[in-house]
């Protein structure tokens, strides 16, 4: 399967057209950027890194019987996925209170929930991905209620089945955000990717940060966290 023409070039990704309308090949780039896109670098091997990582944790939840994009990786880079319309909801879970749930609430970071959140952000940059509800986005037809409730049980499923598989290796999946896609016979299924930009990882002893907030926060050391990642998955 070969790469025709880019249909989008995100911060983190490009996408291209297939000769199957139904699929298209993601390429993962080392480009970050935080803050929403106010502060931009590069993480150098991060595509490879979060390209194998999505694949392994898609394939993962297949088997756990959640329905994903995921199809066929065909390098280090480079992914064929099922084409979805992507739902405008962003949905993250926490296990562990950090990042924006720890400012907004005025908390310190590390409190370990007696059960898993979950909560929606509307994704439009140009508002800033903002917080919202599930009235809300009813009310914007971002989903129907049904698909509101799919989407909730779904990431809690995602949640047990990455933080079992994370905990294996020596890491707290303390939380995380996914998107999902609509296929053209309307099944919403897990598309986009997860990674250590898409979740928060803590080693499970020290509470060494293992992902983006390396990055985020200035922190150094940002390569080495995502290999470090990478070499417990794989157990290089
Ligand atoms: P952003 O758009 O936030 O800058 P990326 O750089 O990751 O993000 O760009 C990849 C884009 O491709 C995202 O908008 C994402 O929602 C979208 N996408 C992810 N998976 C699929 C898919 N299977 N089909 C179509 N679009 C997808
Ligand atoms: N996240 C993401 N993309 C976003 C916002 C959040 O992948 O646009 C992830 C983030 O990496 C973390 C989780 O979702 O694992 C929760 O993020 P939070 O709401 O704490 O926001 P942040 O601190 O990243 O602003």
């Amino acid at each position: 399967m070969e790469k025709k023409e880019m249909i989008y070039e995100g911060k983190a990704k490009k996408v291209y057209s297939t000769d199957d309308e139904n699929l298209c090949i993601v390429s993962y780039k080392d480009d970050a950027t935080a803050f929403n896109g106010l502060k931009k670098g590069t993480i150098a091997g991060k595509g490879a890194v979060n390209n194998r990582m999505s694949n392994m944790i898609m394939k993962l939840l297949e088997k756990e019987g959640v329905a994903t994009h995921y199809v066929e990786e065909l390098s280090d880079r480079d992914t064929v996925v099922k084409k979805v319309k992507i739902v405008p909801l962003e949905v993250i879970v926490r296990n562990i209170s950090a990042g924006s749930f720890a400012k907004r609430y005025g908390v310190e970071e590390g409190i370990e929930f007696t059960e898993p959140t979950v909560e929606f952000s509307y994704k439009n940059d140009a508002l800033g991905d903002p917080l919202i509800n599930s009235s809300h986005a009813y009310a914007l037809g971002l989903a129907t209620k049904e698909e509101i409730e799919k989407k909730k049980k779904t990431a809690l499923k995602v949640n047990e089945v990455m933080k079992k598989y994370f905990y294996t290796l020596g890491i707290k999946l303390v939380d995380f955000k996914i998107e999902f896609g609509k296929l053209p016979d309307g099944k919403i299924i897990l598309a986009d990717e997860i990674s250590p930009d898409t979740c928060r990882l803590w080693d499970l002893k020290t509470n060494e940060k293992l992902d983006k907030d390396r990055f985020r926060r200035d922190m150094g050391g940002v390569e080495e966290a995502y290999n470090e990642v990478f070499r417990r998955l794989t157990n290089e």
